[in-house]
């Protein structure tokens, strides 16, 4: 994708370069536009964040890398602002681990599954998954529920960044293990994940796939003591944290203590 000139120096330069992706990828008939407020939702919690991936994501960014490389069949989900923002990334994500990637939409349209396919070949990727359709997420309506038998449908491990809270719940009540990427610990899909990843998922893919590359000669056991360290609640409560008690002007200290009962508040 031919990003538009910002200067690398802007202080909001990461912030800008996201935003003209969306917007090219709506142009580009790959992102909906619902996928536009999608992004300001979550713009709205990165700031919350401090713009960075706080210690707990990062471990949960490292359990989904071991989760992944332990599952049989893992996918990779991706929507239209999936394959606006990271297109390049799940697919060095989707190599890392070994995983299908696999199109899905929450307002499926034949011509933006399309889009997002040649899209993802475009940068690099192979036998990409979803405009079979043959199969059936059970719980929700044919339209929101269509995925490949032999992708998600067949799946035991399913990576799903900025899903739809409805989908998320149908998917981990089918009894894949789900991985979430979505910036608001409030939002049900990330509250259904087995693994939540509460950060920006320009910063988590990479990550994601960083890891997984530090885990690669790792063996089942070692993978496995990785994922059962992560706490799923204790991740979201800590972002949760990390957003109530940040400071405008000043990122949020890493790892702060919470504050003592007779601390002053912050306003006082
Ligand atoms: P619920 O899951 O409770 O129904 P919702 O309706 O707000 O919540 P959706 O529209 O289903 O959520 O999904 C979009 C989600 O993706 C939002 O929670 C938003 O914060 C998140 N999001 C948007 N852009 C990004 C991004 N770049 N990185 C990570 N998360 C993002
Ligand atoms: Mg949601």
């Amino acid at each position: 994708m031919s990003d538009v000139e910002i200067p690398e120096d802007h202080p909001r330069y990461a912030s800008l370069l996201t935003r003209h992706r969306i917007e090219a990828g709506v142009d580009k008939g790959i992102t909906s536009r619902q996928g536009l407020i999608a992004q300001g939702r979550g713009e709205a919690f990165d700031y919350l964040l401090g713009e960075r991936t706080i210690d707990s994501a990062d471990a949960a960014e490292r359990a989904a890398a071991a989760q992944l490389l332990l599952a049989d069949h893992p996918v990779l989900s991706v929507n239209g602002n999936v394959a606006a923002l990271v297109p390049g990334e799940i697919v060095a994500l989707a190599e890392a681990v070994d995983a299908d990637l696999e199109v899905n939409l929450f307002n499926r349209t034949e011509e933006r599954m399309r889009a997002i396919v040649d899209h993802l070949e475009a940068h690099g990727a192979e036998n990409v998954k979803g405009l079979t359709g043959d199969g059936e997420i059970p719980g929700l309506d044919h339209a929101r529920g269509t995925v490949d038998a032999d992708g998600i449908g067949a799946a035991d491990v399913v990576l799903v960044p900025l899903e739809d809270g409805d989908r998320a719940e149908a998917l981990a009540e089918m009894g894949k293990t789900e991985i979430v990427i979505d910036l608001n610990p409030g939002s049900r899909s990330p509250q259904t994940a087995a693994i939540p990843i509460i950060d920006n998922i320009i910063r988590a893919v990479p990550n994601v796939t960083e890891h997984a590359q530090d885990l690669a000669d790792a063996t089942d056991e070692e993978l496995r003591a990785v994922v059962d360290a992560f706490d799923a609640d204790e991740a979201l409560a800590d972002a949760e944290r990390v957003m109530r008690e940040g400071e405008f002007g000043g990122a949020a200290p890493e790892n702060a203590e919470a504050p003592s009962p007779d601390a002053p508040l912050a306003d006082e």
